[in-house]
């Protein structure tokens, strides 16, 4: 019997984890997926929100603005990158100026800092490349840009530190509550708790109903991106929006806090809470709206496109708290934008509820974060001679584009929550990330996976059950072929 389970290894789930492991306390998170962070939290914009967009006095405002001052702090001290390139949302066309008035006076609502609004000659002063027909618009100093997966890494590893269990690949089947505590089965037996914290992100209306006659649904709307190399990281220093809509905060140009550059979202409410695929369709519609911000987007330098889901909730904001009629049931649900940015307050505000409910201590002897391996890409000459003789393992770069070491990836599999998968390397070190996307240091990544885990290479997958590399040995009688 456990004190507390959490569904779902997501940014919510991962930063709850945390928050109750410096607490005498037993815990578990299950996550069905082969890693955290591989559902809504590794497919956004990637944006600290400002807070300026919420409704005033809803759970989207108030936790916008509380973990948007707690970001920066929590990526210090995880050593995960964070940037606060400040966020514009411009106007383009004088019809439009009377919208960037709207945003100003609910962001004043809301309470948010570092707004005010900036004519054409400033916009153009401070970011050159905005397109021709740019008028004019709302800065939001607070606005960043930050990794949510490493950070949601981070927060998992720092978790399993200070003893949270994680258990991987364990999909919650049924919930079901009795004597007084929870019983959830799952893919890998059944797991009895005192408290059920739901983060399922867009299947967390799927578990609360099974306990709540407090009914929800939540729909997932898809958002596509293209993403474009690194050569233009440059080109815009803020985050550049256009107004906001009723389907969502609209097409974004943004540098990434690794230098490359995204396009998008879209917003397109689908059935299937699976399908991230991206389509012709989107991607052009992308590209004709973000033209308008940036005229000379450069096709040539795509190197790739993804999609990520929003959970979005039929009740139109976050659902936080215990369930009415349930005791013990903790949702975390219909975290869609600014989910990211609000994780670390509603992390803050829910385990304080599970911390009354328990009556829990604080444990001695909380551990600090982990350190990650050094980061060759980031040293200077000297730097990289000096770890080249301490560990020649640094010296061999696996991955060309992004400059991932050996060394990286090897520390990367054998940290705790350490990878077990490709996309568990790409996501704890960047190889596979670059220009090329994994095209050279895919069959070498493979090779270290397989000797570091001691399996066969055909064993290991992209990101778990379904998505295997290899299929076959040459010579073995298999057919070789790529999966
Ligand atoms: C297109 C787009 C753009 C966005 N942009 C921003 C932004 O710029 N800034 C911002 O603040 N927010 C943004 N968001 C919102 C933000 O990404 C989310 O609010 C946040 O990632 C939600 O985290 P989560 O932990 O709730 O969900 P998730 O990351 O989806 O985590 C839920 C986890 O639960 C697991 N799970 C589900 N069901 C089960 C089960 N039965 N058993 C076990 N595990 C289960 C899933 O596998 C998943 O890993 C954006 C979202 C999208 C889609």
């Amino acid at each position: 019997m456990y004190d507390v389970c959490i569904i779902g290894g997501g940014v919510i789930g991962c930063a709850i984890a945390r928050e109750l492991s410096r607490y005498a306390l037993s815990l578990v998170l299950l996550e069905k997926n082969s890693d955290v962070a591989e559902g809504t939290t590794k497919a956004n914009s990637a944006i600290v929100h400002a807070g300026y967009d919420a409704k005033p006095g809803s759970n989207k405002a108030r936790t916008n603005l509380a973990g948007n001052r707690l970001f920066a702090g929590w990526c210090r001290e995880l050593d995960v990158p964070y940037d606060q390139n400040t966020s514009l949302v411009v106007a383009f066309g004088e019809d439009q100026r009377q919208g960037l008035a709207g945003l100003l006076e609910r962001g004043q609502k809301n309470g948010v800092a570092g707004l005010c609004l900036l004519d054409e000659a400033e916009l153009r002063r401070r970011e050159p490349n905005i397109g021709p027909r740019a008028a004019g618009a709302l800065l939001a100093e607070t606005g960043g840009i930050c990794c949510p997966y490493e950070l949601t890494i981070a927060l998992g590893t720092h978790a399993v530190i200070n003893g949270a269990e994680v258990r991987l690949n364990c999909k919650v089947q049924s919930v079901t509550r009795a004597n007084g505590h929870f019983r959830v089965l799952t893919s890998g037996g059944t797991v009895e708790s005192r408290i059920l914290i739901n983060a399922a992100g867009v299947y967390a209306d799927e578990i609360n109903n099974q306990l709540s006659a407090d009914h929800f649904k939540i729909t997932p709307r898809r958002g596509e991106y293209w993403m474009i190399d690194k050569a233009y990281a440059q080109t815009f220093r803020a985050t550049i929006f256009q107004l906001p809509t009723a389907m969502g905060k609209g097409i974004l140009v943004t540098p990434t806090v690794e230098g490359t550059m995204i396009l998008g979202p879209t917003a397109e409410d689908i059935e299937d809470k699976e399908d991230t695929r991206t389509t012709a369709e989107r991607l052009d519609e992308i590209l004709r709206i973000a033209s308008l911000s940036w005229p000379a987007i450069p096709g040539r330098s795509f190197i790739t496109a993804f999609a990520g889901l929003r959970a979005h909730c039929d009740r139109d904001d976050f659902i936080l708290g215990e369930a009415p009629d349930v005791p013990g049931l903790i949702n975390a649900a219909g975290i869609e934008s600014p989910g990211l940015t609000a994780a670390p307050a509603i992390a803050l505000e829910l385990s304080a509820l599970v911390v009354d409910r328990l009556q829990a201590v604080q444990k001695p002897g909380f551990l600090p974060p982990w350190s990650v391996a050094p980061r060759f890409r980031h040293m200077n000459a000297d730097e990289k001679r000096e770890v080249i003789a301490r560990d020649p393992a640094f010296g061999r770069v696996i991955c060309r584009c992004e400059q991932i070491s050996e060394a990286e990836i090897v520390a990367a599999i054998r940290r705790p929550l350490g990878a077990t998968t490709l996309d568990g390397v790409k996501r704890r070190t960047r190889a596979g990330m670059g220009r090329c996307q994994g095209g050279f240091c895919t069959p070498r990544v493979l090779d270290i996976l397989s000797r570091e885990l001691n399996v066969s290479p055909l064993e290991i997958t992209k990101f778990g059950e379904g998505s295997p590399i290899l299929t076959g040995e040459v010579g073995q009688g298999g057919e070789p072929h790529v999966g």
